[in-house]
């Protein structure tokens, strides 16, 4: 998907050995899905380094990061930072974005249209991103990534490769950090999933960031 005509990103960044930056690929201005637009406060960009190795993508904002403008943030973001924590990283180590980033009215899930709309957004920021591993946080984002139904809870933790715009990633599924709340029993999945994809990433741990699994 190409740009369309009511889009707007940020300008290129710095040359030479500037630190890396995705200030080209934050969206600042784009109508392409009109029921969100009526329902966003904000555009909601990624976040994070943008030379991370571990990226997170999640479904769409809800109200608490359409309002803070970051994904995840709130309760489900806390369950994130904890599971991060737990593998040796911090939050300012990893990238967080969304699949969509308007949030979608009373919270409903992103069309098929919207999740199409905004791809290529999402494309342009893990093309300057390029990270070693992808995350897909839950049932909409693991299904729009590998492009085929997703079982979260008995696929979490399993790698696959997909495809976004023209570069292949590998992606590891991923239960929703929400799905912790309210079944106690995902807890340990989804902290394991975020351990495993860290190792995979070469990233946290206490051992430097040096992955301890051999190929898997
Ligand atoms: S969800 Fe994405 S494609 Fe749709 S209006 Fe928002 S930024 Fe544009």
């Amino acid at each position: 998907m190409t740009s369309g005509p009511d889009d707007a990103t940020g300008g290129e960044g710095p040359p030479g050995s500037d630190p890396p930056t995705t200030e080209g690929v934050d969206v600042v201005s784009c109508t392409r899905c009109p029921r969100l637009v009526e329902s966003r406060s904000r555009i909601v960009n990624g976040v994070g380094p943008a030379d991370a190795e571990l990226v997170f993508v999640g479904e769409a904002p809800g109200a608490n990061e359409d309002s803070e403008g970051e994904p995840f943030v709130g309760r489900s973001g806390s369950v994130l930072d904890d599971a991060l924590r737990e593998a040796g990283l911090a939050r300012s180590d990893v990238r967080i974005t969304n699949c969509v980033r308007c949030r979608p009215p009373e919270n409903r899930d992103p069309t098929g249209e919207e999740l199409d709309n905004c791809r290529g957004h999402l494309a342009r920021e893990l093309a300057a991103v390029d990270p070693a591993i992808v995350v897909s946080l839950g049932k909409v984002p693991s299904e729009h990534l590998l492009d085929r139904s997703v079982a979260v809870t008995s696929e979490a933790g399993d790698v696959a490769d997909v495809r976004v715009g023209d570069r292949p990633y590998r992606a590891v599924i991923s239960v929703h950090p929400a799905a912790t709340l309210y079944d106690g029993g995902q807890r340990e999945t989804f902290f394991e999933t975020i351990a495993r994809a860290a190792d995979l990433a070469g990233v946290g741990g206490d051992d430097g960031g040096q992955s301890s699994l051999g190929a898997f």
